[in-house]
């Protein structure tokens, strides 16, 4: 018998069981085709209609126009750090980039060994800046909408003057967003809507206007968009397991909304837990809080080594910080229950009550 486990990891992150059970009764016999999944061709009618089912699903779930592209590419979130500025701007052009964590400074970084004349529109790993200043000639403003490593998530998107570019990769499809807002939108599957190797990205039609010529085919966006995801062999088993989420969140979840109250409930629950504990303590401001990762560390540090020992032993898993700071995050995506949140609030309430 396998034993009860709380996932609580980063990345990739927690699966729904009945996702997984799922994944395993169709392995061998894919949508009665006498095949595996991971073993027909992606020019085969049973991929195709994949990728299109899936298409169609994110634009639902998304709330996308007719017009926008949605891509399924390889590379990582890692990938369209490179791509964006290829795509949406010219060698020295002026790019704007909120540097909000980890991740939104590899952003910018990316786009400064392009070359690019990058200004950082505001700076702060700690807190959601409150203003940013947007240069009026800039091609776009990259913001990183949940700060994975430091806990912190716009809650209110920033009004942009100019197009908004968005890497969603760890709160895509964890709350409702007005996704017309954005200029471009993208996220690895492998944190709230699937596993490793797919990232989904939306360029709307104004976007594609903005694309610069004389790209390698490959880094063009249009490429895949005219190819339909099908430019070169897609990650199609990645694909699969995004439709199988997709279908998870609408049937099994009941939407986006049910799916945003939960998260919200699942996240409330935790950071009530650390404010009120003597042992613990969230350093984020709650105006800058993030509902799929909650950051924490411990007031005296020769407690961690015994929390993270005795977490371990109830079955609590991936609580360590980012290596990058420390501490402790639990990861409160899409597929983690209110029941894991549970059992791990009363596990630090209990730890407070016997250390504290
Ligand atoms: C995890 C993460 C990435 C990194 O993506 P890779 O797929 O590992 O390249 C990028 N952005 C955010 C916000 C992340 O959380």
């Amino acid at each position: 018998m396998t034993r009860y486990v709380h996932n609580f990891y980063a990345g990739p992150g927690k699966l729904p069981g009945s996702v997984l059970e799922r994944i395993r009764d169709e392995l061998t016999d894919y949508r009665g085709t006498g095949l595996s999944v991971l073993e027909i061709s992606h020019r085969a009618s049973p991929v195709l209609e994949l990728l299109e089912r899936t298409e169609e699903k994110l634009r639902r779930l998304m709330g996308l126009a007719g017009d926008d592209a949605v891509l399924f590419l390889q590379g990582g979130g890692s990938l369209q750090f490179v791509m964006i500025p290829m795509n949406l701007s010219a060698p020295a052009d002026a790019v704007d980039y909120a540097d909000t964590g980890y991740w939104a400074a590899k952003a910018l970084d990316a786009a400064r060994s392009l070359g690019r004349d990058v200004h950082v529109a505001g700076r702060d790993h700690g807190a959601i800046p409150s203003a940013l200043d947007i240069r009026s000639d800039t091609r776009y403003l990259h913001i990183c909408t949940n700060n994975t490593v430091v806990g912190t998530q716009w809650q209110v998107m920033p009004e942009s003057p100019v197009p908004l570019v968005a890497d969603m990769s760890s709160d895509i499809l964890s709350r409702n967003v007005d996704t017309g807002r954005f200029a471009l939108m993208y996220a690895h599957a492998q944190k709230t809507i699937g596993t490793a190797g797919v990232t989904v990205v939306v360029v709307p039609r104004k976007t594609q206007e903005m694309i610069q010529s004389n790209l390698p085919p490959f880094f063009d966006y249009r490429t895949h968009a005219a190819a339909g995801s099908n430019y070169h062999t897609p990650p199609v088993f990645a694909v699969y397991v995004v439709e199988c989420m997709l279908d998870w969140l609408e049937q099994e979840v009941g939407g986006l909304q049910v799916m945003e109250a939960l998260n919200r409930k699942k996240a409330a629950l935790l950071y009530e837990t650390l404010d009120a504990s003597a042992l613990f303590h969230c350093p984020v401001p709650s105006d800058s809080r993030s509902m799929m990762n909650v950051v924490f560390d411990a007031v005296d540090p020769e407690r961690v080594p015994v929390f993270c020992q005795e977490a371990r032993e109830a079955g609590l898993l991936g609580l360590e910080g980012h290596r990058s700071r420390g501490g402790f995050r639990a990861s409160l995506y899409n597929a983690v229950g209110l029941e894991d949140v549970e059992v791990l609030s009363g596990f630090i309430a209990d730890f407070d009550r016997r250390y504290g």
